[in-house]
């Protein structure tokens, strides 16, 4: 693992994102961050060998089994990103509001989570705000400028239809903040 690619993306006299280092105890960190970038999105990050592995979900997670949702992997970011909730300044990278909208923990249900990560297949549950109960990360596509997964729920108790009831617009505030994105300055 390593945070070169994220310290090169990044200007931190520009950017109040964390320079960050690489953590070797495990806190099973889990978190979900809303980004009014260029095109919204919703970036998935769990800890796993010192750094945030991380993922963009153009549409954000859904509680709805029959729904897979796209998670492209991105940079491994650090763990002091967890906790980062502002704006990032235009014409930066990423440029454009940051909302803390999940954090938890997550609990690998593999073996062995760094082998399962490799193999493109991670099982794993969610014991955070507001995503909850067993999910899947499935690796489709690997090559290095297309390392495209999908986030899938599965069926559980925490199970809901996206016909009947969306997450997204129904929790739409920060965990720390209780912001709106458009709040975020
Ligand atoms: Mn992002």
């Amino acid at each position: 693992m390593s945070l070169i690619h994220y310290h090169r993306k990044r200007n931190f006299k520009k950017s109040n994102e964390p320079i960050g280092k690489i953590h070797y105890k495990t806190t099973h960190l889990y978190i979900i961050q809303k980004h009014a970038a260029s095109h919204l999105h919703y970036d998935f990050r769990i800890e796993l060998n010192g750094v945030l592995k991380s993922w963009a979900i153009p549409k954000g997670p859904c509680l709805d089994p029959t729904v897979k949702r796209l998670a492209i992997h991105v940079e491994d970011h650090p763990i002091e990103y967890g906790a980062f909730e502002g704006t990032i300044p235009k014409g930066q990278y990423g440029g454009g509001a940051v909302l803390l909208w999940d954090k938890g923990e997550w609990h690998s249900k593999d073996e062995n989570p760094q082998i399962a990560y490799h193999k493109g297949h991670l099982h794993f549950e969610l014991k955070a705000k507001k995503l909850k109960g067993l999910w899947d990360l499935v690796r489709i596509h690997s090559e290095e400028k297309n390392d495209t997964w999908l986030l899938i729920k599965n069926k559980d108790r925490y199970a809901r239809a996206l016909e009947t009831y969306d997450i997204l617009e129904a929790k739409p505030k920060s965990v720390i903040s209780g912001k709106l994105i458009h709040e975020i300055i």
